[in-house]
């Protein structure tokens, strides 16, 4: 096997200048876009800080990337799941020694605290390990048939698989699709987002170092549009698994033919119902960390709060509170709570939303988007509270993917659930209740994939289903979890033994 050097993988500049040219990994080898186009990656938190140039890659390295898996894949597919399975606990055992190295290089690049990227990295470990686990665990069925004779279900790998991520947890959505793609015995080509490009070089120079076969994957970097687009029109990808923006799900959904599976796992307007039992300190503690922690920045955070109306004053005080503590940031710095925004595109959305407010005559308690100040040029955001939102109102339709919250009263259980399910989402929503029966009735009814009870909407276990309902997902299979998640990565055949 070719060691592939740290030279190699992260380029050299021909004039020697600071910046690192980082390069695509396709057929073996490090190289360049075929085309020598690079684009910037900053760091979100200073903007004059240049953390590299990636190449901005076509469909000519798409092309090539995806030709040069098939013998790999062969060849890995016939391996024994014991082998799949140690690469997998080899990469865990690397990313927990390079945890410190990989957090500090995710706030760099994504914005998100120490803390918050210490954790996503940790993570992904974890779920290295998982999916090792479910390598060995892979198996087929028979089936009882008359006079000696009986059916089979044979599992293989489906081919190759396209991973396609979003900026937010560059890390981890990565890990929880390459993994089991790979545990099954497949091949991968892998598209980080161009937000968050550090990230995916820094998961596959992992597996390389586990001892992955080198022909076994291939990173493209590029834009959604050039490289995710050729991505869904390349032949030879037999499995898309994208996470991200439904807008972009759904052209991916339509660009593929019936010949490619697809899982598409998307927005989300994630609501917390706290119910007229609630203890106020606890709801907004939970509250707080949904909304507020990864500065609002995941698929499952907190962005709606449907209060009962008793509760509503003295909770938009305990939540205007728990905002104003919040001590905002470059993330590597001590002290801070919040990072900032990932990308100018994200600021440009909030302030949309800031401005819907306004015109709707909701008043934006605190936060909003602060001026620079001492802060290094930046997409700066301070935790935002919004009360007085009417149902209907696209502040509690809407994913706004950001540290900012709407408060609306409701009065019935059935009036919270209407609200609640009042969007074309459904990811998560949880209850803060000690009321056994209004808990399960909300469960049952939501139409939202994940329902957290007592807990915060963000925040989930890797050995349980995730996904959501509506346009949070296509539902054709559940990602994290064991076996469902296998069932993507693999396909059945099934074999008649005749007497
Ligand atoms: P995005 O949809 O803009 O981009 C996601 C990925 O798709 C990127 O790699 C991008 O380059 C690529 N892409 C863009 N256009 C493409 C095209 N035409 N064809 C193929 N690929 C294309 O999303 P984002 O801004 O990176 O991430 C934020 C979104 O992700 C939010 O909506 C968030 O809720 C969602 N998300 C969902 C989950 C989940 O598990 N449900 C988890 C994290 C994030």
């Amino acid at each position: 096997m070719t060691a592939v050097t740290a030279p190699e993988r992260a380029g050299a500049p021909a004039d020697g200048a600071a910046v690192p040219h980082y390069l695509n990994f396709i057929a073996g080898e490090w190289r360049a876009a075929s085309s020598g186009a690079t684009f910037e990656n900053r760091n979100p938190a200073d903007l004059s800080d240049l953390i590299g140039l990636f190449p901005d890659s076509g469909d000519e390295d798409v092309s090539a990337a995806v030709a040069g898996l098939a013998e790999a894949q062969a060849a890995w597919a016939a391996a024994s799941p014991e082998i799949r399975a140690d690469l997998l606990y080899r990469a865990a055992e690397i990313i927990s020694g390079r945890t410190k190295e990989i957090a500090a290089e995710l706030t760099r690049e994504e914005g998100k605290t120490l803390a918050e990227a210490t954790n996503e990295t940790s993570r992904i470990a974890a779920n290295f390990r998982f999916y090792a686990g479910e390598a060995l665990r892979l198996k087929g069925e028979t089936y009882p048939m008359p006079g000696g004779q009986m059916a089979l279900s044979l599992r293989q790998p489906v081919g190759t698989v396209a991973v396609i991520t979003p900026w937010n947890f560059p890390l981890s959505m990565a890990a929880r699709k390459i993994a089991p793609a790979l545990a099954a015995g497949n091949a991968v080509v892998f598209k980080p987002s161009e937000m968050s490009p550090l990230m995916g070089q820094r998961l596959v120079e992992v597996l390389l170092d586990a001892g992955l076969p080198p022909g076994l994957i291939a990173l493209v970097h590029g834009k959604g549009p050039t490289v995710g687009k050729a991505i869904t029109a390349a032949d030879g990808i037999d499995a898309l698994t994208f996470t991200g923006s439904f807008a972009v799900g759904a052209q991916i959904q339509a660009a593929l033919g019936t010949d490619t599976r697809c899982q598409l796992e998307m927005g989300g307007k994630n609501a917390t119902v706290v119910l007229a039992d609630a203890d106020l300190a606890k709801a907004a503690g939970i509250i707080k960390r949904g909304a507020f922690g990864l500065s609002g920045q995941a698929c499952t955070g907190t962005s709606r709060v449907l209060v009962a109306r008793p509760l509503h004053d003295a909770l938009l005080a305990e939540l205007v509170a728990a905002a104003e503590a919040v001590v905002t940031g470059p993330g590597d710095k001590a002290g801070v709570t919040m990072g900032p925004l990932a990308t100018a595109a994200q600021l440009e959305k909030v302030a949309r939303y800031l401005d819907i407010a306004r015109e709707e005559g909701a008043e934006i308690v605190t936060g909003g988007i602060p001026d620079q100040g001492a802060l290094p040029e930046g997409y700066w955001i301070r935790p935002t509270v919004i009360a007085g939102v009417k149902p209907g109102s696209l502040l509690l339709k809407d994913e706004i993917f950001a540290p900012v919250v709407a408060l609306c009263p409701f009065d019935t259980l059935d009036e919270a659930l209407e609200i609640a399910d009042d969007t074309e989402y459904g990811l998560a929503l949880s209850v803060v209740s000690d009321h056994l029966p209004s808990v399960l009735k909300i469960a049952e009814a939501t139409q939202h994939g994940i329902v957290k009870v007592n807990a915060p909407t963000t925040g989930v276990a890797l050995n349980a289903p995730f996904g959501g309902f509506k346009h949070s997902s296509n539902q054709s299979a559940k990602e994290q979890g064991g076996a469902n998640v296998m069932d993507f990565y693999s396909r059945i055949k099934t074999v008649y033994l005749g007497a």
